[in-house]
């Protein structure tokens, strides 16, 4: 008797180590995440929350166009399970350097962990002819589609997949995480009373139709229509409708699909293409027509153009960000149109912008 306690004593005692030893084992599996822009990951990050190790590679303050491919990433991307890329050539200066020098064969274009996040989107301005000639940096389309909200909502079922695959045991988790997302953005979107009442699927569907006003105005709950409960981003975004802007690079086309606006003229004369002097005579001369509310440019860009412009016009200079974190306020894709519907709803109804210029 007194011998078998002995042996099951060091038993007992080994037990809850071993299972210690086993989660740690687990933790330690967790996938690694790398994202080429930080909105991707604060989406991944969304769905995924700590089952993954995430890491951005460019800040938000940084042109998506171009960064500086610095060997530090290399590292990071020898250890990744899941490269996500914006795609349609938008990393092209950068990405590859970091993948040939990483070596891995699956983060390279047709590996299991190259994840394009163009895949399903419907990308606009795809030119007649594929041409680079006087440096157009968008070859194959417009590459900015995370400026519309609708399109994270295609891009969280990409990277969903993605994860569920890579990792089948969080499948569910993953399948959670993308739900709870999607939900989040159609009541940051459309209000939270609206998707209560139509769906937001619905909603989704009637907007990236092109319909949903025509649905708002011809549907009635209770005898009002369901435009009286549009709320959220586009609630807010409605002072903006039909308003003129001018941007910087052309990189608000979804947003201004989605919310309405008209980009009238931009900065550079072609994306990519530094404005030369004539193109800002005559973009002065476009914008003394005084329609245009505002002029709005990035934090990464050169600010003599529309120093320039401004002080020859009364329009308004903002400087938006379009990634999370190239604003102190944009801390995740959600706050990222909060604060960005805010400062141009602000500057349309005669309030100085918050922050910025
Ligand atoms: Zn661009």
């Amino acid at each position: 008797m007194k011998l078998r306690l002995r042996m099951l004593i060091p038993l007992i005692l080994t037990v809850p180590a071993l299972l210690t030893a086993d989660f740690s084992a687990a933790a330690e599996k967790r996938l690694n995440v790398v994202s080429t822009l930080p909105n991707f990951g604060s989406i991944a990050s969304a769905i995924a929350g700590d089952r993954i190790d995430l890491t951005v590679i460019a800040s938000g303050t940084q042109d998506a166009h171009f960064v500086d491919p610095k060997p530090s990433y290399i590292v990071k991307l020898r250890k990744a399970d899941l490269l996500l890329v914006n795609g349609l050539d938008l990393e092209i200066g950068w990405v590859p350097p970091l993948t040939q020098g990483a070596r891995t064969a699956r983060l390279m274009p047709g590996g299991a962990g190259y994840i394009d996040c163009s895949a399903g989107i419907r990308v606009v301005e795809i030119p007649l002819s594929l041409s680079r000639t006087e440096g157009d940096v968008h070859p194959y389309g417009n590459p900015h589609y995370l400026t519309d909200p609708l399109n994270a909502e295609v891009v969280a079922g990409t990277i969903a997949e993605a994860l569920k695959k890579a990792d089948p045991a969080g499948a569910q988790a993953y399948e959670d995480g993308r739900k709870a997302f999607v939900r989040r953005l159609h009541e940051a979107l459309f209000g939270k009373d609206l998707v209560d009442l139509a769906g937001g699927s619905k909603l989704s569907r009637e907007a990236q139709a092109g319909t949903l006003d025509a649905f708002l105005d011809g549907t009635s709950v209770g005898g009002s229509p369901l435009r009286a409960h549009l709320g959220g981003w586009l609630g807010k975004m409605q002072a903006a409708k039909g308003k003129a802007f001018v941007t910087y690079h052309k990189d608000y086309s979804y947003f201004a699909e989605r919310f309405g606006i008209r980009v009238v003229e931009f900065v550079e004369p072609k994306p990519g293409i530094s404005p030369s002097a004539k193109h800002l005579e005559e973009l002065l001369t476009r914008l003394k027509q005084g329609d245009v509310a505002a002029i709005l440019t990035r934090p990464y860009v050169e600010h003599r153009s529309t120093d320039y412009v401004a002080e020859r016009t009364s329009v308004k200079v903002l400087t938006l960000p379009i990634e999370v974190g190239g604003a102190p306020e944009a801390t995740d894709y959600f706050k990222l149109f909060d604060y960005t519907t805010d400062q141009i709803v602000r500057a349309l109804t005669g309030g100085s912008p918050a922050a910025g210029r």
